[in-house]
């Protein structure tokens, strides 16, 4: 098992670190060849626009795309969420399409930038309890019948998926508690 982290910009080495504490090797993705062998691909939380330039100017924007129609498994956090919706508002922008959500940048207002708030995470039967960080967080605004709602906060689906791609508009990769990483590699297998 091998998952890259794409490591443009942004909070990538959280995530490494995350994968690091539940045994599964990582490594970081630059260009469009650090794809090949893996079995996962993280899209990071970070700025979604400085994202979208530098995937495009490395050649990754197509091979992202190339990958997921491959099958393989894809985890987009906060920006990395805005990267991979269908729809993108707020103001509009260019997303790789590969889920069925309609997503709005900012979407909770300015008063929480950020926020450390617990949510429920029905998939996990013994604690369906799950601490979510929100930073300048998109908020999930439509959703296809296609995308399953795995865990929500305050009425919001905040994590859902649809076939191989997971999208979480949250930051589970900043909290010490590993359950939405090991879901992750369970989808990976
Ligand atoms: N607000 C950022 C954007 O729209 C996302 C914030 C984040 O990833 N923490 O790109």
């Amino acid at each position: 098992m091998l998952i890259g982290v794409l490591s443009l910009q942004g909070d990538y080495r959280a995530h490494r670190r995350s994968f690091g504490e539940i045994g599964v090797s990582t490594c970081e993705v630059k260009k469009p060849r650090d794809l090949d062998n893996l079995d996962g691909l993280v899209i990071p939380g970070g700025e979604s626009t400085t994202l979208i330039k530098l995937m495009e100017s490395s050649g990754l924007w197509s091979a992202v795309s190339d990958f997921a129609a491959r099958g393989g498994a894809l985890f987009g956090t906060c920006a990395g969420m805005i990267l991979l919706a269908d729809q993108v508002y707020n103001p509009p922008q260019r997303s790789l399409r590969l889920i069925n959500i309609a997503v709005e940048r900012n979407g909770y207002g300015r008063q929480i930038d950020s926020a450390e708030t617990y949510g429920s995470f029905p998939q996990s039967r013994d604690n369906p309890e799950l601490e979510m960080v929100f930073i300048r967080a998109p908020r999930i605004v439509s959703i296809g019948d296609e995308v399953e709602t795995l865990a929500t906060c305050n009425g919001d689906v905040v994590l859902g998926r649809q076939n191989n791609v997971l999208v979480a508009s949250f930051h589970p990769e900043l909290t010490s508690d590993y359950r939405v990483h090991s879901y992750f590699i369970e989808m990976a297998s």
